[in-house]
């Protein structure tokens, strides 16, 4: 049988030189021998593995694309192409990861003082201090732009927080969370370094989740929280600041979306070539490779726009609709495949252990998070036309 492999046009071999092409394949080897193994275990108990943060740390790919404080510096596709490889194991694992990465060393990275750069990155790199991103409230989540409700006030040289966060990724454990909060002096959003155990910030975990179950989510609650000024992120002035860093997550989950469609369909094309129906493999149905063919075509066109879309990120070109533009079709797209993976595997397709049940729970959360649908196509949808739909 020809080897299953999800990457048709050889995009990985072309686009990467041969040291980063290694690194892949070094990050690829690890999770499929240290997370697979685990993940459908967790993901029911819906624990976090802490046991693998060294393990993550000793691949030195965290913060990957930045330049300085002990990151690798390396290029944007590299980066996307380790996003879509853990995803394509476990889309919670690519997702703490995200987080850690992109969202709390982002917020810093892009909007943190030169201080503040040198204090924490190089910590959060090595997974010493695990970070958290809190924007999203319990009644404004696609309207974070205009709608935060979580307050700021200066009182000195301290800042008084107030307010709620949900859904934020890590928050349980983590030791620094980023908060976004309006400022009642000038109405800007402003961002906020806040430590485990400061006095009036809690954290309650969200149970119950039917996707994305490794993930430990927290909702928490701000009550006259003091931060020092020099907690505040020096360079984060308005929304437009938290944009940035959104944009760039967006992107990375454009990719994540492409490993969670390839992890399903890789799992299903294996299934389909030794399950025997009728007295044959069920691969050999028509039927069968036309749903096959139908996840190729996705997956292959979702990859091909990520790619094009990293060059655009390492050509400084990278646009807010571009990223929303890719976050929309991949997730979209994702989720169609997922339901082909599990359809071609039957009643199999149900069962945990054959993964793609996973997969097809986890697509969900990929496709809310970060921007709904609504929200990425109403930000392409006001860059082609001229006109806002948003309120
Ligand atoms: P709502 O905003 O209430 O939207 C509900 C529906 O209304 C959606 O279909 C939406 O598209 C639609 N809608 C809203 N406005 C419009 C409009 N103008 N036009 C048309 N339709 C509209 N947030 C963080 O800050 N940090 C995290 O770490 C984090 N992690 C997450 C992890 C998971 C697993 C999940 C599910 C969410 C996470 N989030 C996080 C929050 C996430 O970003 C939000 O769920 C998302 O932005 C959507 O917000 P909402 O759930 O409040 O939905």
């Amino acid at each position: 049988l020809p080897p299953i492999e999800g990457d048709f046009y050889h995009l990985g071999d072309e686009a990467l030189k041969d040291e980063d092409r290694a690194l892949q394949l070094k990050v690829r080897a690890f999770l499929e021998a240290e997370i697979k193994p685990i993940v459908n275990d967790y993901w029911l108990k819906a624990e976090f593995p802490h046991h693998i943060i060294p393990k993550l740390a000793e691949l030195n790919i965290c913060g990957l694309t930045y330049q300085g404080y002990g990151c690798p510096g390396k290029s944007n596709l590299m980066e996307g192409i380790l996003a879509m490889e853990m995803a394509r194991i476990d889309t919670s694992i690519s997702t703490f990861f995200g987080v850690q990465s992109g969202l709390a060393m982002g917020s810093i990275y892009l909007c943190g003082s030169e201080e503040q750069k040198q204090f924490w990155l190089p910590a959060m790199q090595q997974f010493k201090i695990i970070g958290a991103f809190g924007l999203t409230e319990p009644e404004v989540g696609s309207a974070a732009a205009g709608g935060l409700t979580t307050t700021c006030k200066k009182n000195g040289d301290k800042w008084i927080i107030n307010g709620q966060k949900k859904w934020i990724g890590n928050a349980t454990f983590a030791d620094v969370t980023i908060i976004w909060a309006r400022d009642l002096e000038d109405g800007e959003v402003k961002g906020f370094l806040v430590k485990k155990g400061t006095a009036g910030f809690s954290v309650e975990k969200m149970m119950d989740k039917m996707a994305l179950r490794i993930v430990q989510n927290g909702l928490i609650t701000l009550t006259d929280c003091e931060i020092d000024e020099s907690d505040r992120l020096q360079n984060a002035n308005s929304f437009k600041d938290t944009a940035k860093v959104l944009k760039m997550t967006r992107a990375g989950v454009a990719w994540q979306a492409v490993g969670c469609a390839r992890g399903a369909y890789e799992a299903a094309l294996g299934y389909t070539q030794t399950r025997k129906q009728f007295g044959r493999p069920i691969a050999s149905f028509q039927l069968i490779q036309n749903h096959l063919v139908e996840m190729l075509s996705n997956l292959t066109a979702m990859q091909t726009l990520c790619f094009r879309l990293s060059q655009l990120q390492d050509q400084g070109l990278l646009t807010d609709e571009h990223a929303s533009l890719a976050k929309v079709f991949c997730s979209l797209r994702t989720r169609d495949v997922v339901s082909k993976a599990r359809e071609v595997m039957g009643g199999n397709g149900i069962l945990l252990k054959y993964d793609v049940a996973r997969f097809v729970a986890d697509a969900e959360a990929i496709y809310s998070y970060e921007g709904t649908k609504e929200i990425n196509t109403l930000i392409v949808g006001r860059a082609i036309t001229g006109f806002s739909a948003f309120v």
